[in-house]
């Protein structure tokens, strides 16, 4: 009786063949972009304390509330797979004293997350993104830095029919304020209110404006913008990002509806979208939290950063043609083939120190390992486009120069040095 097949669980995938490729060649790109602009890679663990995000990102958000995997370990201790990269890189910089360091660190990852969300095109349960973070500089040119930084990695990516929105959120104290007057406004529009929204008038009155319920759209038309009670210190800082947006000559739309789901953001938050997605159109979004470091029991330390996604940012954009049919990703050259011509349980052992041999010397080499005659090896090095075969067989060794045609006996100790001479003559 045959047993059943195990599936990937809902909203995860398998990455093969050109997706591979594709993601290979945005990586490569994240990274000349990233650290040619002074950002280096880190990488924090794929769980957490829960206790991170529920005061990182905050308990009435919608991730912290109901998205996030959450399981104990032995000792009854909750643990959370990362939901986001945000919270994850403060803690790290926290805990490694980086607030030593000069300032700001900069810090970029590309790293799997996970979301209990409901999977659809373009939104899975594991996905990834590509992230920047610079903690400790509350300048004005490090938001606009960052910013540019992933309109760039867009361009470079080919993605699609971009638009920018930015936004500044003011402080945590002028929100409080704001806060008030938002609800207060909710409060007399009560009725007209979907039920999520009114729900969460207490808890998280801003998300009111992501709602896509036409009765609630039309209470927040009318609903009073927290861009026009920004504090003169915030509005002066606003001010400046779009000045360096500018100067950078990148468009961009200032939205006053623009909330992002996550409590921490404080200034600046930014959204990039794509008109050649669906219904999920954010690639990728970010922006200020100047108190979360504290907030995460570390020095008072301004934050600044974004993530977006990888699997958008394929969907929407030229790498998965630029990795895949158009330009398939190049396979590495094979340039020692060690086939075998003879009793193989013999030779396995010279054709193994064989292709050791050449790998130390820098080569790339591969042997047969699929059992295939002696036809069928060569066939298979054929296919591989290897620069040389050799034919180990009892006692010696041919060589086979696959472009040139010749072939030559020689003893096996010295094909590795006969392949790095021709080499190196041509
Ligand atoms: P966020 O942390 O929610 O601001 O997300 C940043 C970016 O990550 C989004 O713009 C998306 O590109 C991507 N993203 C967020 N959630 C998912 C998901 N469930 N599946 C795929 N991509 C996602």
């Amino acid at each position: 009786m045959s047993e059943s097949r195990i599936k990937a669980p809902r909203g995860t995938f398998d990455v093969l063949g050109d997706q591979a490729g594709a993601r290979t060649e945005l990586e490569a790109r994240a990274r000349s972009i990233l650290e040619g602009a002074g950002y280096h890679r880190i990488e924090t663990p794929a769980f957490e304390a829960t206790e991170l995000f529920a005061r990182g990102v905050g308990e009435s958000t919608d991730i912290v509330r109901k998205e996030m995997f959450t399981f104990e370990d032995a000792a009854g201790r909750s643990l959370t797979l990362r939901p986001e990269g945000t919270a994850p890189v403060c803690r790290a910089y926290i805990e490694h004293g980086m607030h030593k360091r000069r300032q700001p660190v900069k810090l970029w990852y590309l790293s799997s997350f996970f979301r209990h969300e409901r999977a659809q095109a373009g939104r899975y349960r594991q996905f990834w993104q590509v992230g920047a973070e610079a903690l400790g500089s509350e300048d004005p040119a490090v938001d606009a830095e960052a910013i540019v930084l992933l309109a760039t990695l867009l361009a470079e990516t080919g993605v699609r029919g971009v638009r920018l929105r930015i936004s500044s959120l003011g402080s945590p104290e002028t929100r409080g304020e704001y806060r008030e007057r938002l609800q207060a406004h909710l409060r007399a529009h009560q009725d007209s209110l979907a039920e999520e929204v009114r729900e969460r008038i207490e808890a998280n009155p801003l998300r009111a404006f992501d709602s896509e319920h036409p009765d609630t759209r039309a209470v927040m038309e009318s609903a009073p913008r927290l861009l026009e009670h920004l504090s003169e210190a915030d509005a002066e800082h606003f001010a400046q990002v779009r000045e360096l947006l500018d100067v950078a000559n990148l468009a961009y739309e200032v939205d006053s509806t623009l909330v992002r789901g996550l409590d921490y953001y404080t200034r600046t938050v930014f959204e990039f979208t794509s008109d050649a997605l669906g219904a999920q159109s954010g690639v990728g979004g970010g922006g200020r939290y100047d108190r979360l470091v504290q907030q995460l029991g570390g020095p008072p330390t301004p934050g600044m950063g974004w993530a977006a996604g990888i699997e958008r940012i394929m969907l929407a954009g030229e790498l998965s043609e630029i990795g895949g049919a158009a330009k398939p990703a190049a396979p590495v050259p094979v340039e020692l083939f060690v086939a075998v011509d003879g009793p193989r349980d013999e030779l396995r052992g010279v054709a193994f120190g064989l292709l050791s041999e050449a790998r130390s010397a820098g080569l790339s080499a591969q042997m047969d390992l699929g059992g295939r005659s002696l036809k069928g090896q060569l066939g298979h090095a054929d296919a591989l486009g290897a620069r040389y075969v050799a034919i180990v067989a009892e006692g010696q060794a041919i060589l086979k120069d696959m472009q040139g045609g010749g072939q030559e006996p020689v003893a096996t100790n010295t094909v590795v040095h006969a392949v790095l001479r021709s080499h190196h003559a041509l």
